[in-house]
């Protein structure tokens, strides 16, 4: 990403206050907020204050910082609104619908099956082994 572009990152603008966040923890790497669209209550996102657009890019000590405040955030969010459990997701590209070029776990507290987070619920069908192996074939080849 340009400097340009990174100037215009909404969360690089957030690490930099130029735009207001309701900011739950910060420490030298990471930073944790509220998300202004919750799909729960006490929805959380948290980043690496360095830009890094996704897990692809993201360096090893920024990636290990951004799941150690994860930790740290989820242990409040159990503690303060007592929901039944946390769900992590992270987004990697346009293409898996990541919004926001700057990479950040959602903490999504949860109370199923009563929440009607349908999107989070999925049903387990047996797969086709032999796709299996040759998907899981292709990806130990490129390791
Ligand atoms: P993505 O789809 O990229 O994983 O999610 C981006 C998230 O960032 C969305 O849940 C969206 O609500 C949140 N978001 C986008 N702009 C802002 C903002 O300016 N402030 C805050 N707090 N959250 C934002
Ligand atoms: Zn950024």
């Amino acid at each position: 990403m340009t400097e340009q572009n990174q100037s215009e990152c909404i969360f690089c603008q957030i690490v930099a206050k130029k735009i207001p966040c309701f900011k739950v923890y910060e420490d030298e790497r990471t930073l944790a907020f509220s998300d202004i669209n919750p799909l729960a209550d006490g929805h959380t996102l948290v980043i690496s204050k360095n830009h890094a657009v996704n897990l692809l890019e993201i360096t090893p000590g920024d990636l290990a910082a951004v799941h150690q405040t994860s930790q740290k955030v989820a242990h409040a969010i159990m503690k303060s609104l007592k929901p039944a459990g946390i769900a992590v997701l992270q987004l990697n590209g346009a293409g898996a619908n990541q919004v926001v070029m700057h990479y950040h776990v959602h903490l999504i507290p949860r109370n199923r099956p009563n929440d009607g987070l349908t999107v989070l619920e999925w049903e387990a069908k047996p797969g086709n082994m032999k796709a299996v192996e040759r998907h899981y074939k292709k990806i130990v080849e490129a390791i």
